[in-house]
Formats: C-alpha cells, structure tokens, sequence
C-alpha cells in the first residue's frame, strides 16, 4: 500500500479502496442521446423486437426524437419491419444511421450486410463488438430517446452490451409460459448486477381475443405479469395480444401503422427515466 500512486487501473491488488472499474463507452462525439431503453428478453422469439418497434413507434409519434440500435446482431430485424432496407452510408467511425418513413434513425446488422439475408456467422467477442460500433461509430446527432434491441438471454453478448453501453433503464419482454418466472429472473438479476433499474415488463401473445365472440383465451397459459412485476418490482407492465394483424404489419414493413396504446404505462415510465448524461 505504501506504493499506492491512486490510479486503480494500472494496478492489480484489491485493496478494498478499489474504484469500481467502469467499462461504459462514450457516444460518437456528434451523438447527444438523451436516454437509453435497453429492450431485454430472456430468449428469443418471444417479440422483443417488435416491442422494440412498437415503443420507438409510439415515441416518435409523441415527438420524441427517437433511435433505434438493433444490437440483436445475428437476428437483426428491425429496418424490415419499418420496410427500411437502404444501406447505411459513411466512412470508418462515421457511419450515419438509416432513416424510416416517420423520422425514426436506426442502424441494424442488416443495414450494412448487401443482401440482408445473409446469415451472420461470426464468434461472441465480434457480435459484441459489431453492436458497440453501433454505438461508438454510428452518428446518432440528438436524440432523445434511443431504444437497444438486445440480444436474446444473458450470455456474454447482452452483458457486454450492458456493461458498454449506459442505461437509463430495462424493459424486459415475455411470454406466459412455464419456466418464465426463471428466465425473467436472470434479466433482472443482470440489470440488478450492474445497477440499470427496471422499467417495465412486457407480457406479449398474452392472450387472443376471438374475433368472433370477443372473448379472451389464454392460448400460452395462464397470466403471470402482474404477479412477477410485483415481486420482482417493475414500476410498470403491459399485455400485448396475439395479433395477426401486428405481425402481418411487421412483415410488410408497417409496424409504424400498428397499436401501441398497449405499452402506455411502460412508455410513461421510460418517459421519465433517468437521462444518461451523469452516467458518462
Ligand atoms: P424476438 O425479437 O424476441 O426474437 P420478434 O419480435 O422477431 O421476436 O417476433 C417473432 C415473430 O413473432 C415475428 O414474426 C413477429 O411479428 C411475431 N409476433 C411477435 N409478437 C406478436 C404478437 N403479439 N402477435 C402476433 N405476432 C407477433
């Protein structure tokens, strides 16, 4: 201790006054982002992306400057589902994002691959890696609220997007099903590890209402939202239907024309998030 010279990054002892090493990356320095969503399943499938979508939708038609990072790297989605399918443009360290039809800027694995079915093949540190570039080499200009289409479960490339990348907050996607409680657990031990607070939790395929006669069916089971938000303390939670209206849109590429009035109480809370500003 008699050599300590306080400068804890050069030094391996853990000597209990250790600051806690930060491994948060600044913006582009032409990127102003005001908050950052980070929308988190525990696995894929279960519609995270089109949450994604839908809260972006929902942002920008409140007049909210609004971003879109699709860091779900090889399951890259969301410029079809706003039917973007322009190629970004730029130089190395200034790419600048894409634009949808009501203003949204995103950038997406597919919009730098030239044939956007090109499957993605690469190993977990250049994932992670290709999704921190979206984030340090993207010029977002002012943004107010950007929304992180995670990759799916908590392994290696959502926690080092976590760890990179500072949060105002979580939302966290699911399904009804057995095991849920278990999959959401681990989201929110995650978040809880690196201190980003939780948001909202999203019940999506929550039930169908017949058509017919009106009447809910729980087709994946029984709900669970608003038990799990209770223990695990979401200040907000939101059931989205089965609806194939939803995915026929998001096929088409006109998610921007989809409900969102759903995801109201998930929306307020991220409205008043914390800003990122005093996490850089
Ligand atoms: P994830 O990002 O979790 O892998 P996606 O958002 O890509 O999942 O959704 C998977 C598929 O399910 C997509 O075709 C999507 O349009 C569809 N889908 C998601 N949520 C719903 C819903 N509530 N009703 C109908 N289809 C849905």
């Amino acid at each position: 201790m008699a050599d300590c010279t306080h400068d804890c990054s050069t030094c391996a002892s853990n000597c209990g006054t250790r600051s806690k090493t930060s491994f948060i990356k600044p913006p582009h320095m032409l990127s102003h982002i005001t908050r950052v969503v980070a929308v988190a399943s525990g696995k894929g499938g279960v519609g995270k992306s089109l949450v994604t979508g839908l809260l972006a939708v929902r942002a920008q038609a409140m007049g909210y400057k609004t971003a879109i990072l699709d860091a779900d790297v090889t399951g890259p989605s969301i410029p079809k589902a706003f039917g973007v399918h322009d190629l970004a443009t730029g130089t190395d360290g200034n790419i600048e994002p894409v634009v949808s039809r009501s203003g949204i800027k995103m950038i997406s694995m597919n919009s730098l691959l030239e044939h956007e079915d090109d499957p993605v093949v690469w190993r977990g540190t250049l994932i992670a890696g290709a999704a921190l570039q979206f984030w340090t080499d993207v010029v977002w200009g002012d943004i107010d609220i950007m929304f992180i289409d995670m990759p799916p479960g908590t392994g290696d490339v959502p926690l080092s997007v976590f760890q990179s990348i500072p949060l105002s907050g979580v939302v966290v996607v699911t399904t009804p099903q057995q095991l849920v409680e278990m999959i959401v657990k681990k989201n929110v031990n995650m978040a809880g590890m690196l201190s980003v607070p939780l948001l909202g939790l999203v019940e999506n395929m929550s039930y169908f209402t017949c058509p017919d006669c009106g009447k809910r069916h729980e087709i994946f089971g029984e709900s669970k939202a608003e038990e799990l938000a209770r223990a695990y303390v979401f200040p907000a939670v939101a059931r989205i239907p089965i609806d194939p209206a939803m995915s026929r849109l998001a096929d088409m590429g006109r998610v921007e024309e989809a409900e969102t009035d759903y995801l109201a109480d998930v929306f307020a809370q991220i409205a008043r998030s914390r800003e990122i500003k005093n996490y850089l």
